[in-house]
């Protein structure tokens, strides 16, 4: 597969993770919000995050400004990565859909906030980052870049370390006992085991 394939293939994933961001954020704007945990230090990851996973792939696959930092992959790395990229599209469409109306963009309890366990938070806690660690990972085997190709895990893994916990302490506040007993059965991000 050519450089270029791979190059559409990650464009296609953008627009259809964007579609599918697009869309919850809409519906989301009838939910009325009774605790709202943003921060200045949430709102300059969130930047990170996304100037990782979507805006310096994009810089990447439209103009030739990074390609001085190529580098060349195995031909199978790229039709493993479309497999991962497809994954992590259909993983954060499901955690979407399954929190429903208690989904935010950022920390915050909805009105009627409810704890989802089921569909995809059956196993692990945060399906939706699950589904951004399996994008960096598709980034990387499908942009051989040292800028565009690492910038989805270095920017992921330092909002994964800031955010988690604190997400995790505003759900325990809501719900207590029963938010204890969900983190007592599931893992974080990878089915048994972290
Ligand atoms: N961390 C989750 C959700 C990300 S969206 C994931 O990766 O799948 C962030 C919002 O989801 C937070 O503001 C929080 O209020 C809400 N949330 C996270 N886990 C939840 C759960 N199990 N049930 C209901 N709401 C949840």
């Amino acid at each position: 597969m050519s450089l270029l394939t791979s190059k559409i293939v990650f464009t296609i994933g953008i627009v259809l993770w964007l579609t599918i961001r697009i869309l919850y954020q809409r519906q989301q704007k009838q939910n009325t919000i009774v605790d709202d945990r943003k921060t200045p230090e949430e709102k300059v990851i969130r930047l990170l995050v996304v100037s990782g996973i979507l805006l310096l792939p994009l810089v990447y696959v439209l103009s030739p400004w990074l390609n001085f930092a190529n580098y060349r992959l195995p031909v199978w790395t790229n039709e493993l990565g479309i497999v991962i990229l497809a994954a992590s599209l259909w993983l954060f469409w499901r955690a979407h859909h399954d929190l429903g109306r208690n989904w935010s963009s950022t920390l915050q309890i909805r009105e009627g906030h409810t704890l989802i366990t089921n569909g995809v938070y059956h196993k692990i806690r945060h399906p939706m980052y699950t589904s951004v660690l399996l994008w960096c990972i598709a980034q990387l085997l499908l942009l051989p870049n040292w800028i565009a190709g690492f910038a989805g895990i270095v920017s992921f893994s330092i909002a994964c370390l800031t955010r988690i916990d604190k997400e995790e302490q505003m759900l325990l506040e809501q719900f207590g006992e029963e938010y204890e007993a969900y983190q007592q059965r599931t893992k974080r991000l990878v089915p048994y085991l972290f």
